[in-house]
């Protein structure tokens, strides 16, 4: 195999020695943190860091030509344009998103869907099959059932496991034998539900790519920067001064640190799933929100985190879940198959990449 692999004790103790040298602009809860610099004097920078899509939000731009307020004006309407798509398309939980709707309209002859979410699910499906179910986009009634995002707020002693008869249930209404796409509609049987959480923040990386593209071919103006939505990360454009992106990943040991970065040069996404970004534990034992379809329960791959590289955000983030779920040999194989670099944290912190990884990942080194 291709795999490199490091030792992860090492990586920790000299990312502590090199830590200070690197300025890290998204916060520990994100899974992979951007590093950028301006590269060019007289180049004009600026920066948001919200909330939107249930996590943080941090748009950094730079220009040799629009201004600080132009830059200002690119940003706030991306957030909207997040939020938006949130409320109106993605969210399963908000009465306004045609997810939600098309899961009350759903007749014994299925729902008409726009053509966007038609292809994303389009999308979903050809994941989903190339994963041999490790991914799917109608995993609703598992997830609802673990509650993941509400136990994880709760105080030990309140959160509950579900029984086995439970999760055999749910996973009755789950996976592709339980949806179908056919010329603009789409059918869920009774009791099943999509749940697009595994890939709603790398296709919203793909969006800001094109607005961000269309706004500098509108007007001709220059624009480099990172956009990063929790774990999923969106490098754009080329540093004037031709020095990479630097791209970190955290260390699932310790979520606030990092492992070492990804030196990118142009635009890129990286997406990180890891079994510490939401989790609950109950007597000793942790659960996490990364579910195995073929098991009901959350996945035990002897992987604590996937980080993969590619150049759709749409792929990095069903990707990162779905080879989660696989483990380091199946998920290895399914990244290649889409051309995409994965680097895979084991339970016993071995880190390992394939080729195209290990091309552009840094471990954190003494000499650094
Ligand atoms: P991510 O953090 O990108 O790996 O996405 C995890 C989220 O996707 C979870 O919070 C669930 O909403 C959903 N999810 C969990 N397991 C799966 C799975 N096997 N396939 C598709 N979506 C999943
Ligand atoms: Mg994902």
């Amino acid at each position: 195999m291709d795999n490199i692999s490091y030792g992860f004790e090492l990586a920790k103790k000299n990312f502590r020695r090199g830590q200070g040298a690197w300025l890290i602009l998204t916060v520990c809860l994100c899974a992979a943190c951007a590093f950028c610099g301006c590269g060019k004097e007289s180049a004009v920078r600026h920066s948001l860091a919200d909330t939107a899509m249930g996590t943080l939000v941090n748009l950094t731009f730079y220009s040799g030509d629009l201004s600080e307020e132009e830059l200002r004006e690119l940003e706030d309407s991306l957030l909207e344009e997040i939020r938006g798509k949130e409320r109106e398309l993605l969210s399963w939980r908000e009465e306004t998103s045609e997810v939600f709707r098309v899961q009350q309209e759903m007749g014994p002859g299925g729902a008409f869907v726009s053509e966007e979410l038609f292809e994303l699910l389009r999308e979903c499906r050809k994941v989903e099959e190339d994963s041999d179910g490790a991914f799917s986009p109608a995993l609703g009634a598992l997830t609802r059932l673990w509650n993941m995002d509400g136990q994880a707020l709760l105080p030990s002693e309140e959160t509950r496991v579900p029984s086995e008869e439970e999760i055999r249930a749910a996973l009755g209404h789950c996976g592709p034998d339980h949806m179908k796409l056919t010329e603009g509609r789409l059918f869920l049987e009774e009791g099943t539900f999509l749940d697009l959480g595994a890939v709603g923040k790398g296709y919203m990386l793909d969006r800001i790519r094109k607005e961000l593209s269309e706004k500098a071919s509108a007007s001709g103006k220059s624009l480099w920067g990172v956009a990063s939505l929790g774990g999923s990360v969106l490098t754009y454009g080329e540093k004037p001064d031709g020095t990479p992106w630097k791209v970190a990943v955290a260390d699932p040991e310790e979520p606030g640190e990092t492992i070492g970065y990804l030196e990118l040069k142009g635009s890129w996404c990286v997406s990180t799933s890891g079994d510490y970004e939401r989790f609950f534990e109950k007597d000793g034992v942790r659960y996490h929100h990364i579910l195995d379809p073929s098991t009901g329960y959350p996945a035990k791959s002897g992987l604590r985190s996937v980080t993969i590289l590619s150049e759709s955000g749409f792929l990095s983030d069903a990707l990162s879940t779905a080879c989660f779920v696989l483990g380091q040999e199946r998920g290895t194989k399914l990244a290649e198959k889409y051309g995409a670099g994965i680097l895979t944290v084991d339970e016993g912190g071995e880190i390992s990449c394939n080729e195209k990884m290990e091309g552009v990942f840094r471990l954190w080194r003494q000499d650094e």
